[in-house]
C-alpha cells in the first residue's frame, strides 16, 4: 500500500502513525511452514525539523522448522524497525535512506525489506542447537549417539589402538 506523506512532508512537527497487515504469500520461507499471527507492522512517522522518521515494529508468530535438527517449533517475532525517509537522493543506493516516489511511500515494501534482511540469519530452535549426527542422523539434542566425531587420518591410528584397547576391556 501506498502511503501519500503530502501533508507530513509539509508539516514540520507532525506525524502520522500506521498499522499494516502485510502479505504472508510475499513472506514465505522455507524455514517458516506457517503463521499462526499473521506478520503485521505498526508505528509512526515523524517530521522532526524536515527530517522524515519511520519508527515501528514488525510481529508475527509463526511455525518454523529448525535450520539444523529440523525440529519443529514456535517463534514469535518482535522486530524493531527504523528508516529515515527521502524525498530526494544525491545517491540513490544509499543504504541510510529509503527513497519515496513523490510524496509516497511504499510502506508494505519497506516493512518487507526489513523483514526478508531478518531472515538472513539461520532459524534455530534454540541458540545453542547441536543438530543431527552427520555420521547417524540421530539429534543430537536428544544425547549422544556414539559415534566418534570425524576424526584426522593422522588420528585415525590412534582411534583404531582405542578400538583394540576397548575390545581388551
Ligand atoms: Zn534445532
Ligand atoms: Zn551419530
Amino acid at each position: 500500500m501506498h502511503m501519500n506523506l503530502h501533508e507530513l512532508i509539509r508539516t514540520p512537527g507532525s506525524r502520522l502513525s500506521f498499522h499494516r497487515e502485510l502479505s504472508a504469500d510475499r513472506l514465505a520461507f522455507p524455514a517458516i511452514l506457517s503463521y499462526t499471527e499473521p506478520p503485521s507492522g505498526d508505528g509512526e512517522i515523524t517530521n522532526n525539523a524536515d527530517i522524515l522518521t519511520l519508527r515501528g515494529r514488525i510481529r508475527a508468530a509463526m511455525r518454523c522448522r529448525c535450520d539444523r535438527c529440523a525440529r519443529e517449533f514456535d517463534k514469535t517475532l518482535d522486530l524493531p524497525v527504523e528508516a529515515r525517509l527521502a524525498t530526494e537522493l544525491e545517491d540513490e543506493d544509499d543504504p541510510d535512506y529509503y527513497l519515496l516516489r513523490g510524496d509516497e511511500l511504499d510502506i508494505d515494501d519497506l516493512l518487507e525489506s526489513v523483514f526478508i534482511l531478518s531472515m538472513d540469519q539461520q532459524m534455530l530452535c534454540w541458540e545453542d542447537c547441536r543438530g543431527l549426527c552427520p555420521r547417524c542422523g540421530a539429534d543430537l539434542n536428544e544425547g549422544d549417539c556414539g559415534c566418534r566425531p570425524e576424526s584426522d587420518p593422522r588420528l585415525a591410528v590412534l582411534g583404531q589402538l582405542l578400538d583394540d584397547i576397548d575390545q581388551t576391556f
